[in-house]
């Protein structure tokens, strides 16, 4: 696999501190309308979740939101999305979230963006998959996140080779050329 035609945007449900989150959120999802590829995400219109979902549409892209039945509310399911899936459990999501997409950025979130992505990272390093994860670190968010994944390489808890299955980039505009670009190598 070398084209890369659906990205899963990992994403907080809040919108965080820093309006520079948000920008950058609505610039990736410009990105993704503009180059005609499909935003997958967890379905949510609040937060950064809902920023990129309505900056990609509104730029006329196609977003498929995939959301568990019991966050419908509390998540505030997105109305018009291209394709709403809506599924009976968290781990359904996770495993919808990784079949429809041929990469993954994780953008500025809490909890359950760091639980999304890490299972990505640990189902590479398991060989059960080979799509790249791209963070885009606006405002440095993730450079403490980035300092823990190097300790962990540098302590003998991961192999060096971990650190071709991630990267890290500062601006929106580079998010889908470096997961392009890790998808050829
Ligand atoms: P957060 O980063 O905590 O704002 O959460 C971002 C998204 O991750 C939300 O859509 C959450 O519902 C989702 N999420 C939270 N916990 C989990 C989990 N254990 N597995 C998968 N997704 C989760």
């Amino acid at each position: 696999m070398t084209s890369l035609s659906s990205l899963c945007v990992y994403c907080g449900s809040a919108t965080g501190r820093d309006p520079a989150y948000a920008s950058a959120a609505a610039a990736l999802g410009g990105e993704l309308a503009g180059s005609g590829t499909t935003l997958v995400y967890g379905g949510g219109r609040i937060g950064l979740m809902g920023v990129i979902a309505d900056a990609c549409l509104s730029a006329g892209g196609k977003v498929t939101g995939i959301i568990p039945g019991f966050l419908h509310q509390r998540e505030v399911a997105h109305p018009y999305v291209t394709d709403l899936r809506i599924v009976d459990s968290m781990h359904e999501r996770k495993q919808l979230m990784f079949e429809q997409s041929d990469a993954f950025a994780v953008l500025p979130g809490g909890l359950g963006t760091l639980d999304e992505a890490f299972e990505m990272l640990t189902w590479r390093q398991l060989g059960r998959h080979k799509k790249p994860v791209v963070f885009l670190d606006t405002a440095g968010y993730w450079q403490p996140f980035r300092a823990l994944l190097d300790r962990i390489v540098d302590e003998g808890f991961a192999q060096d080779r971990v650190r071709r299955m991630y990267a890290f980039v500062t601006s929106p505009e580079e998010v889908l050329p470096k997961a392009r670009a890790m998808l050829k190598s």
